[in-house]
């Protein structure tokens, strides 16, 4: 089946081809970093952490910061999670956790003394809104204390909230604790696929929050859905999209379910049989970018879709989005600080890695020491090939002479491998390439993993080796 939704008025469209899909899909990086967090080594640790803080101050042209809190906690699993995450009723574990966060972003708040002011701040998990009122208050103002934050629409400050742990009045609280922007887990309004998955949220409960977010003035309201859940069907995704784009949220993000049950535990106890077939799945994928397009959502790229109007859109359109470990954002020169079990860094040419378990923090954070267990080093290669893949993700062309002034490098000659694959795609008509511009064309869009997996130098390294074990999800 082929759905073209480019009759459209949008700027940026997408072609959905279920041959070329069926025939492409393969598992592959998500690509919110380059190299993919699977490259990190633990020969990186604290000291190439602070080395890399102390090369960031002598760089010229000081950028916002972007800061990222990791809230761990869940009262209860939904199957498919794949998060990192703890599980539990106990409210004394966030207790214990905020006052080691709080050590961490006193300690990374001076190292960054000078140049600490923020323009993006992004609350993630787990659930951000595990945490009690009080406690979010009294978390946002030690951020304050370590931190700057920029005037209320200048920065861009996010949580992701569980419609099932908070109340309208507590949404209108997080607007007035600083939050601008809302992003609210649904998945599927349908009772049975809920079920099936063990997360319960009534529809009114969602829309509520939703109401709430509206009145409070949020900035942006996105809502995440997921297609490949067990119990699904066409019916009920059709269902799911007809009440989510009633609520006319700002953003909408439908990711595919990976059920990759030998990674993630919780996915064991997903029936395997009330799992839809690939080809209901391609239909479900198929009906959704069809019914968002036709209700006026920008394909964004990587299962985004945003309102025209929305900063993600506009962003794109002037060439200014790009891409990081919570998905595409508008700041694209920010170093990321990320704060909290297993977060990961981006600061100048390294990413860090926090330890993954609570003792192991606790461990650390007791010693005075940051928390890091793992990361890499990136090369003037990682650099180059990252440049590339964040223009393909986000802009879905390349220009080459551009590329050409600002690295070292004869496109042709340092690519010629990659080169001979592109044009295989081209042929398959992924892509358009000529001695200017690499443009993905509209069906290419949502093949996008495809297209940069052949810039991903350790991935083609690992295969030639046939050393790459299973475990990125499928492209679609
Ligand atoms: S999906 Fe979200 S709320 Fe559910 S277990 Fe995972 S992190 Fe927790």
């Amino acid at each position: 089946m082929t759905v073209s939704t480019t009759a459209l008025p949008q700027m940026h469209h997408v072609e959905f081809d279920a041959g070329l899909i069926s025939r492409l899909s393969q598992s592959g990086p998500r690509y919110t970093s380059y190299p993919t967090a699977d490259r990190f080594s633990e020969n990186f640790s604290y000291p190439d952490y602070l080395h890399a803080v102390a090369h960031a101050r002598t760089r010229g042209g000081r950028h916002p910061l972007s800061l990222y809190l990791h809230i761990p906690f869940c009262d209860t699993v939904c199957y498919y999670c794949g998060c990192n995450k703890i599980v539990t009723k106990n409210r004394d574990k966030a207790v214990t956790y905020l006052g080691y966060l709080k050590r961490e972003i006193e300690m990374q708040g001076k190292l960054f003394v000078g140049l600490n002011q923020v323009e993006q701040l992004h609350f993630g998990g787990g659930t951000p809104t595990y945490l009690s009122d009080e406690q979010m208050v009294n978390l946002m103002n030690h951020i304050r204390r370590w931190f700057q934050l920029t005037d209320d629409d200048k920065g861009e400050y996010s949580i992701e909230v569980d419609p099932r742990s908070v109340s309208a009045e507590r949404i209108h609280r997080l607007r007035k604790q600083g939050f601008n922007r809302i992003s609210l887990g649904v998945q599927d309004v349908d009772p049975e696929v809920q079920r099936a998955v063990n997360r319960i949220q009534p529809e009114d409960m969602t829309l509520e929050v939703i109401r709430a977010a509206r009145e409070a003035t949020f900035r942006s309201i996105s809502i995440d859905l997921i297609y490949g859940l067990p119990k699904q069907n066409l019916q009920t995704m059709a269902q799911t999209l007809s009440k989510v784009i009633a609520a006319n949220p700002d953003r909408i993000a439908v990711y595919h379910y990976a059920h990759l049950p030998h990674l993630f535990k919780p996915q064991r106890r997903i029936h395997e049989a009330d799992l839809p077939s690939s080809d209901v799945k391609l239909d479900m994928l198929a009906m959704c970018i069809k019914r968002l397009n036709e209700a006026g959502y920008v394909y964004i790229g990587m299962d985004h879709f945003a309102k025209p109007d929305d900063e993600l859109a506009v962003a794109q359109r002037q060439g200014r989005l790009h891409r990081n470990f919570q998905g595409y954002s508008t700041h694209a020169e920010a170093d990321l600080i990320a704060c909290g079990v297993s977060a990961i860094s981006s600061v100048g040419m390294c990413y860090s890695q926090n330890v993954k378990t609570l003792d192991d923090y606790y461990d650390c954070l007791d010693q005075g020491e940051l928390p890091v267990a793992r990361g890499y080093k990136l090369t003037m290669d990682d650099v180059l090939r990252r440049f590339i893949i964040q223009m393909l993700m986000c802009n879905f062309e390349l220009s080459i002479s551009s590329l050409e002034q600002a690295y070292p490098i004869a496109f042709n000659a340092y690519f010629d491998t990659e080169l001979e694959q592109l044009h295989e795609l081209a042929e398959l008509g992924l892509l358009t390439i000529n001695d200017e511009w690499i443009s993905v064309t509209l069906k290419g869009r949502l093949l996008i993993r495809n297209i940069c997996m052949v810039f991903d130098r350790h991935l083609q390294h690992a295969r030639q080796l046939q050393s790459e074990p299973i475990r990125y999800s499928r492209t679609v």
